[in-house]
């Protein structure tokens, strides 16, 4: 199974994908890769640093780093994970990307989109976890120095909370949409039935 985790910038989904990663080890009796975008790789990590503290940049040079980190990804991290019978989880996939540069960056929906879809091959998830939040409630959890994108102004995270609930709407079939308001162990909770019925564990 490949599963990614999508949403704003402090939903939680670094938490989740991990307590959902060992969870899924225990379900299914294999080998379970958590991952996650920007940065799952070390040339990713370098790409990451780059896009997130670098200098400002053009939008269509930010959506081809993106690109470059999750196409290097899918290559050495995630389709091999698959090939050898691994679930991945991962946090953050294309999605992403058409949320960020194109509802965040006003880029085109269908570019950026295109543009990933070229960059994997076609890898789309299996499933994939909206955590949705206000971006004002998401804004206030976030600790520390924020980057680059968190210093983006409220406009920008609510039209890419917009872009994830549209996409999610449109594609029921792959995605999960689960409030991120409770607690974390309501919310893993949750992910764990939802993704149970999907996938038939
Ligand atoms: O969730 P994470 O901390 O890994 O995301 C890093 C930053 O990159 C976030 O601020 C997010 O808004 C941004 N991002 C982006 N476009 C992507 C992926 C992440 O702008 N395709």
């Amino acid at each position: 199974y490949f599963v990614s985790f999508e949403g704003g910038d402090g939903v939680g989904k670094s938490t989740h994908v991990r307590l959902l990663g060992r969870w899924l080890g225990e379900v299914t009796g294999r080998e379970v890769v958590t991952t996650r975008e920007p940065g799952g790789t070390a040339l990713g990590a370098q790409l990451r640093q780059a896009v997130l503290h670098g200098e400002d940049m053009d939008p269509r040079a930010e959506a081809l780093l993106y690109a470059a980190d999750r196409a290097h990804h899918v290559a050495t991290v995630v389709r091999p994970a698959l090939e050898r019978g691994a679930v991945v989880v991962t946090d953050r996939y294309l999605d992403s990307s058409v949320a960020y540069q194109s509802g965040g960056r006003e880029l085109s929906e269908d570019e950026v989109e295109g543009l990933s879809l070229w960059a994997t091959e076609g890898l789309l998830p299996d499933v994939t976890v909206l955590l949705d939040l206000d971006p004002e409630v998401a804004a206030r959890r976030l600790s520390g120095a924020p980057d680059r994108l968190e210093r983006a102004g409220s406009d920008f995270h609510e039209r890419t909370r917009d872009v994830f609930l549209r996409r999610a709407a449109a594609d029921p079939g792959r995605w999960l949409i689960v409030d991120a308001s409770p607690s974390i162990d309501d919310i893993q909770a949750q992910i764990r039935v939802d993704l149970a019925a999907r996938l038939d564990l």
